[in-house]
């Protein structure tokens, strides 16, 4: 870009809050035919809310049932506490999930651990502590040993998550991300966190493929969760990538970019595990309320946390390379 363009670049960019990171990034903007949106925190506010607490295994095996067998009621189907644990299972459930993940900053983490607090749910003490990324996590508390996270978190540890599947299936259908949660190798319960899609992300992606540009979702969540939420903002159930791993979201994109027919790749996202692929896209894009790392990694940074700030930056970047020519 010649100094003109980058300065009028500049002042529109300032007034309406995207920054860009230089001239170059200004006139590769609209040059973009993809862009790859991460999901939580990007297209959703990234504040995800506690929504169901539910039990699983026993009481869809009463006569089989690994847990509590001393305690199950003679009805076969009601399932009593295990007497030295306080309250209902529900909430021994809660309180186990929270204390294990008492240790771990992930937002689904906080969400676990604001539940209990307001339901005056006791959070435990932690011995030992393990968050598997992308997975979930692993911890020794005084409630003893607790696994909360996908269900291959729970596999790996030869516990069968069928049980849960059916809670699982239709909690992710709602767009939830479910999760079932084991206590000393015993399947107990599933709990679920929600997170609200932003208000502009369905115009925005309606808007861009207008423009014609391909818009693709990519996430670490679950494939039907990521689908319900795809549903919700107009991205098309193909162009969805769900269960990548934290490492892998840059091969993701250096693959939509190679070969010679490769895509001109928009990347946005917020997170530490967005940064590779921020840096690997030909633009990135940081959402302003999301992590340093994130910011650092990208070309422009929107102010505004809305994703609609998208479309404005390429509109900028169109207006000020045909203005100037
Ligand atoms: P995203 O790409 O949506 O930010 P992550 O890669 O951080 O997601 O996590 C992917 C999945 O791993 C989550 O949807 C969740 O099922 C599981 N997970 C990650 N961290 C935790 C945690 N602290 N507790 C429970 N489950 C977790
Ligand atoms: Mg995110």
């Amino acid at each position: 870009a010649t100094p003109a363009a980058t300065m009028v670049g500049s002042t529109l960019s300032a007034t309406n809050g995207v920054l860009f990171k230089g001239g170059d990034v200004l006139e590769q903007v609209r040059g973009i035919d993809t862009v790859v949106f991460d999901k939580t925190g990007t297209l959703t506010h990234g504040e995800m809310v506690l929504t169901d607490v539910e039990l699983v295994g026993e009481r869809a095996a009463p006569d089989g049932g690994t847990a509590a067998d001393d305690d199950t009621a003679a009805d076969g189907g009601a399932l009593a506490a295990p007497d030295e644990r306080d309250g209902d299972l529900e909430s021994y459930v809660l309180g186990a999930a929270a204390t294990a993940e008492s240790g771990s900053e992930h937002p689904i983490a906080r969400a676990i651990v604001d539940a209990a607090d307001e339901r005056g749910v006791a959070v435990g003490e932690v011995s030992e502590f393990e968050n598997v990324p992308g997975h979930g996590i692993r911890a020794e508390t005084d409630r003893g040993s607790v696994l909360v996270g996908r269900r291959k978190l729970l596999e790996d540890a030869g516990i069968d998550t069928e049980p849960a599947e059916e809670t699982l299936t239709r909690l992710e259908r709602e767009g939830k991300t479910a999760m079932p949660v084991a206590i000393d190798g015993r399947l107990l319960g599933v709990l679920a966190v929600a997170d609200e899609v932003r208000e502009s992300a369905t115009q925005t992606v309606s808007a861009l493929r207008e423009r014609g540009t391909e818009v693709v979702m990519l996430t670490g969540d679950n494939e039907l969760t990521a689908r319900a939420v795809a549903q919700a903002v107009g991205i098309d159930p193909e162009n969805v990538r769900a269960e990548v791993l934290p490492e892998d979201k840059a091969d993701h994109v250096e693959e939509l970019q190679a070969g010679d027919e490769g895509s001109s790749v928009m990347m946005v996202g917020d997170g530490v595990n967005d940064a590779p692929a921020l840096t690997t896209a030909q633009v990135g894009v940081a959402i302003g309320s999301g992590t340093d790392v994130a910011i650092e990694s990208a070309d422009v940074t929107l102010m505004r946390d809305d994703p609609a700030d998208v479309l404005k930056a390429v509109r900028i970047s169109e207006a000020t390379i045909s203005k100037v020519r």
